[in-house]
């Protein structure tokens, strides 16, 4: 057994020249919520406990893409997404178009432990937050300004996925090529991509080695009303089971095509193949162009991630004192 692990990601749709305060806001939010995880393991905490506690901290700070601060829909509304998964027993919890929940992860882990369901959507799953006592909040709470321009932008653009590809990409047949650098569509005077906010999760692995993973999000700015992305699709964007958990983030099509995250775990449980060996793999056999990132904890305390965009930002903390946090490769 090698000890307690965890690992957080804040997103992998970010540019390379993202003003230095926000890379530097960003790296201070994932340091705390690492020193919040360590904390509540060393203290011997379920990891299926620690998951759900450091992804509500993300979700109430607004600048991450999930509870405060979600991308919007074309609407201009919020429908937030998560899910969680307990690898002790492979118990799972997703919910889907979630307009009123503070912390979606609670209202996923809720359905997780006493609904007979695994995942809920829209009015089942606010119905489920109303009995389970959740706290809910006004469609309006989790609407940021910066959120608002940025959907203002989108629209003229026609764009809904304008973040994980820059101008250098040369996949230029996404959505995102309408909102390269050369269209000059700027907000503060710099490419609005580099304003992306991006999704959350936290994968942990605990001292007795029991594995968990959680994911949030507000989904992709622009977004059809209705739209479900990877993150609260168990096996795309979130997975554990007794090997590993694990939490993708990125695009979302093109991580339910590939089932990502479970295929971590398949490749680890039938090729044979080490944590980031796994990681590796499915990032380049499996993403048929897609851009994504991963972050993943093995049962005996390993850590890994991997991403084929510009960066993601990324923290990790181990048992032995470890602790370091990342933006790019
Ligand atoms: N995967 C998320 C989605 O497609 C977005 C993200 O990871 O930023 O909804």
């Amino acid at each position: 057994m090698g000890g307690w692990a965890i690992v957080v990601h804040g997103g992998a749709g970010v540019d390379p020249r993202l003003p230095e305060e926000r890379q530097a806001a960003a790296k201070r939010i994932l340091a705390r919520c690492l020193e919040i995880g360590a904390a509540a393991l060393s203290a011997g905490a379920a990891a299926v406990d620690v998951v759900e506690m450091v992804v509500r901290e993300l979700e109430t700070d607004p600048f991450f893409n999930s509870g405060r601060g979600s991308a919007l829909t074309a609407r201009g509304t919020v429908e937030m997404e998560a899910s969680i998964m307990d690898g002790r027993d492979r118990r799972c919890g997703a919910v889907s178009g979630i307009t009123t929940v503070k912390n979606p992860i609670t209202l996923a882990r809720r359905v997780m432990d006493f609904s007979p369901h695994s995942c809920q959507a829209i009015h089942g799953a606010e119905e489920c937050a109303v009995e389970q006592g959740v706290e809910l909040l006004e469609n309006d709470y989790f609407i940021t300004d910066q959120n608002l321009a940025m959907l203002k932008l989108a629209k003229e653009a026609n764009a809904i996925l304008f973040d994980y590809r820059v101008a250098a990409d040369t996949c230029g047949a996404s959505a995102g090529a309408a909102m390269s650098f050369d269209t000059g569509i700027q907000m503060n005077g710099l490419p609005i991509s580099v304003y992306a906010p991006e999704t959350v999760g936290c994968v942990v692995v605990d001292s007795t080695g029991g594995c968990a993973a959680a994911t949030s999000t507000g989904g992709l700015m622009n977004k059809k009303c209705g739209r479900i992305g990877d993150s609260p699709i168990i096996g795309a964007g979130t997975y554990a089971c007794d090997v590993c958990a694990v939490s993708c983030t990125g695009e979302g099509e093109a991580i339910i095509r590939a089932t990502l995250a479970r295929d971590v775990a398949a490749v680890m449980e039938y090729k044979g193949l080490g944590l980031q060996a796994a990681i590796d793999y499915v990032i380049k056999e499996r993403l048929d162009g897609g851009k994504a990132g991963i972050i993943a904890v093995g049962k005996d305390g390993e850590v890994g991630y991997g991403f084929n965009s510009n960066g993601m930002f990324r923290g990790c903390a181990t048992e032995d004192g470890f602790m370091e946090v990342g933006i790019w490769e």
